[in-house]
């Protein structure tokens, strides 16, 4: 978003990121969801593109990461015992482990946490994010429950969710249909984390948009 704040952190975000024509260096902020490795298995090598391509500037301006509780260990996982990369102690990041109900601010954006069932014993956040007078909601994984409505409320755009399958806690198709259709129409929903060969025909999705790899939506 902006360049400047990313939802999640899948393996293919660094590639993507340089496609798109971004630097690592632009973020200030990443929101990871939940420790599933789709969403935080590319953390190692943003950074890697933070210190070595783009030289040390988290000496001059920190990267935030934040989470729900335990994230802070578990990215130390991931990161390893890189000597070129920041260990979750580097007094370079700056780290906001957030339990559900929480608010923070970094920079001019801030972020209310509220938790969402996902995995039994995984907690899991979705985010809302107030940046430039515009709100942004963002479930990570998800299933749908009433914390799925405090989440969006008031949102510009609420990015969902669609992983097809309440028992494993995901939204279902027809769970995004019901959300969108008990929100204001205001408010954007675009479609994330879905299968393109499973999705329904678009014209049964209506006011609702599908999120594509590398496109650009406008908040
Ligand atoms: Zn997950
Ligand atoms: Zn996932």
């Amino acid at each position: 978003m902006d360049g400047r704040l990313l939802l999640d952190c899948p393996p293919q975000t660094l590639a993507h990121l340089y496609q798109l024509g971004g630097r690592p260096d632009d973020i200030d902020l990443v929101l990871l969801s939940h420790a599933h490795s789709d969403h935080i298995g590319g953390i190692d090598l943003l950074l890697l593109g933070v210190v070595v391509e783009h030289g040390d500037r988290l000496r001059e301006r920190p990267l935030a990461i934040a989470g729900p509780p335990g994230i802070r260990t578990r990215v130390g996982e991931l990161i390893g015992s890189s000597r070129r990369l920041p260990g979750p102690r580097d007094p370079r990041l700056r780290w906001f482990e957030q339990e559900g109900g929480s608010s923070f601010t970094w920079q001019d954006i801030r972020i209310d946490c509220i938790s969402v069932e996902h995995a039994p014993d995984l907690p899991a956040l979705g985010y809302r994010v107030r940046i430039g007078g515009r709100t942004l909601a963002y479930t990570g994984d998800a299933r749908l429950t009433p914390a799925i409505d405090e989440l969006a409320a008031g949102s510009d755009l609420l990015i969902v969710e669609c992983g097809g399958a309440r028992e494993r806690g995901h939204f279902e198709w027809d769970d995004v249909r019901e959300l969108r259709g008990r929100l204001p129409a205001a408010t954007r929903v675009l479609v994330t984390h879905y299968d393109h060969m499973t999705a329904p025909e678009r014209s049964s999705l209506p006011n609702i948009e599908l999120a594509e790899d590398l496109a650009r939506y406008e908040l």
